[in-house]
């Protein structure tokens, strides 16, 4: 109905004109994605300080000073402080710079009384250790630079390098990783905030990208357990025409509150990483897997001849086995391999035992194997009771086609590295926005292939009519 508006999950759906619009109250205040730079601060903060400026507290004073002195290169210290005053002097002594702020009775705000910005010291001495330099104010610093000019985020060291660059001073890798965390809250908004707008997200997402699952998981305090998202576009693309062998894979979520993220991934006919679902839990454990797991069997209903591919965490196993009980759950190969390596400390057992893996002919399985026992009688028995159904390509019930390893997980790991310690939010809509670039790019080079087969497949063919 035109001109309507309704509140739904927090949100308000306003429907003028046949245009819809919807608000979620609170993400105005700062950026979805990282992505997008013209949303960002790109300006560093100002910090002019002039007789008669107005504060509305000591704390906000002190911060835009702070600022204020690492540009000019000095430090401060208080020389008086009370309810009412607070009177500030260059650190170097009987320097004439100064500072005065009083409140009077009836205000709540603070006014600079006097200000002195000469200095009779030598301001040529660089103070390398500058005590105002905390994490707050060089997040503040930072924050406009967050996004480097490759697109991807500020490191550590990064901020080390510019604070010495900009500004002379060297300060600790402690206070750096704040300060960090302070210049993302800016930009991204806080953990809390990107929290609070997580179930107002998924409702917008669910909305607007048909076919798109979404579900979130509290504890009765409240507190976030549990959060699954997989895009409509990814689930029929990978119901349609997809080979029916996921990947699945944990990995730590940076943010402050740590976590584990879970990654389902698949491989499309052109070789490239096709992911299906992302989630969020508080770390890789039984209960966490299994709530995964239950949620992505949710979004894609039952798969004929589906096989699942991890490394050799035990909840993945006890929870592929309990929800997907039709499914074929196989090891990673490359993971196997690197496993026996570290054990038996023999790299010619270990590259056996890859051939072994990824032959396709039973012929070949069995030579291999009678080399290995030959080569190393325990490393045989340990590769029998691991289960060849599980790591041989020859011995696996199901089709794994060209996927023995979790690389494809491993790759989303990989291209999420920096974004992994945004807020939950900011996470999620980063993954979107990254998932329908690829999406769009992939649909592009498809309408121009020449071939009845993919590029990757002809590729294939083509090696070997040459050999
Ligand atoms: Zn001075």
């Amino acid at each position: 109905m035109p001109g309507t508006s309704e509140v739904r999950h927090n949100i308000t759906v306003s429907d003028s004109n046949n245009t819809i619009t919807w608000v979620i109250p609170g993400a105005d205040s700062y950026s979805f994605g990282i992505g997008r730079s013209s949303t960002l601060a790109t300006q560093e903060p100002t910090c002019m300080i002039y007789k008669g400026q107005f504060f509305p507290s000591k704390k906000d004073l002190k911060r835009l000073v702070g600022l204020f002195s690492m540009r000019e290169n000095f430090e401060w210290k208080v020389k008086r402080s009370n309810k009412t005053t607070l009177h500030l002097v260059c650190i170097i002594d009987n320097c004439t710079w100064k500072l005065r702020v009083v409140r009077r009775d009836e205000e709540t705000y603070f006014q600079v009384k006097s200000f002195v910005n000469q200095h009779s010291c030598p301001l040529e001495e660089v103070h390398r250790r500058h005590r105002q330099a905390s994490a707050v104010i060089i997040g503040e610093v930072i924050a406009p630079r967050l996004q480097q000019h490759d697109g991807r985020l500020m490191r550590p060291k990064d901020i080390i390098a510019d604070m010495k660059t900009m500004y002379g001073i060297q300060v600790m890798y402690s206070k750096e990783h704040d300060a960090l965390q302070y210049a993302l809250s800016l930009t991204y908004g806080t953990h809390e905030e990107s929290f609070k707008l997580l179930p107002s997200f998924a409702y917008v997402l669910e909305q607007q990208n048909p076919g798109t699952i979404t579900d979130l998981q509290c504890a009765d305090d409240d507190t976030f357990l549990y959060f699954f998202m997989s895009l409509g576009s990814s689930i029929r693309g990978f119901r349609r025409c997809m080979r029916p062998v996921i990947a699945v894979d944990g990995t730590h979520l940076k943010g402050r509150f740590g976590g584990t993220m879970f990654v389902a991934t698949a491989q499309d006919g052109n070789e490239q990483v096709y992911p299906i679902a992302f989630g969020y839990g508080d770390s890789e454990n039984n209960l966490s897997w299994e709530w995964f797991l239950e949620c992505l069997r949710g979004a894609l209903s039952h798969i004929d001849d589906l096989v699942f591919i991890s490394d050799r965490h035990a909840s993945i196993e006890a929870g592929i086995s309990k929800v997907f009980p039709y499914a074929t759950h196989t090891i990673c190969c490359w993971h196997f391999v690197e496993n026996m390596k570290k054990r038996f400390h023999r790299k010619d057992v270990a590259d056996i035992m890859d051939s072994a893996a990824r032959t396709y002919s039973e012929f070949n399985y069995n030579r291999h194997m009678e080399e290995l026992h030959r080569l190393h009688k325990g490393a045989f028995e340990y590769a029998i009771a691991a289960g060849p159904h599980k790591w041989s390509r020859v011995h696996c019930p199901q089709r794994r086609y060209r996927l023995m390893t979790t690389n494809v997980a491993e790759c989303i790991n990989s291209c999420l590295k920096f974004a992994r310690q945004l807020p939950m939010m900011t996470l999620a809509e980063f993954i979107r926005n990254m998932l329908q670039k690829w999406f769009h790019d992939r649909h592009a080079a498809a309408r121009s292939m020449r071939h009845q087969l993919t590029d990757a497949a002809h590729l294939v063919i083509l090696k070997r009519v040459e050999k």
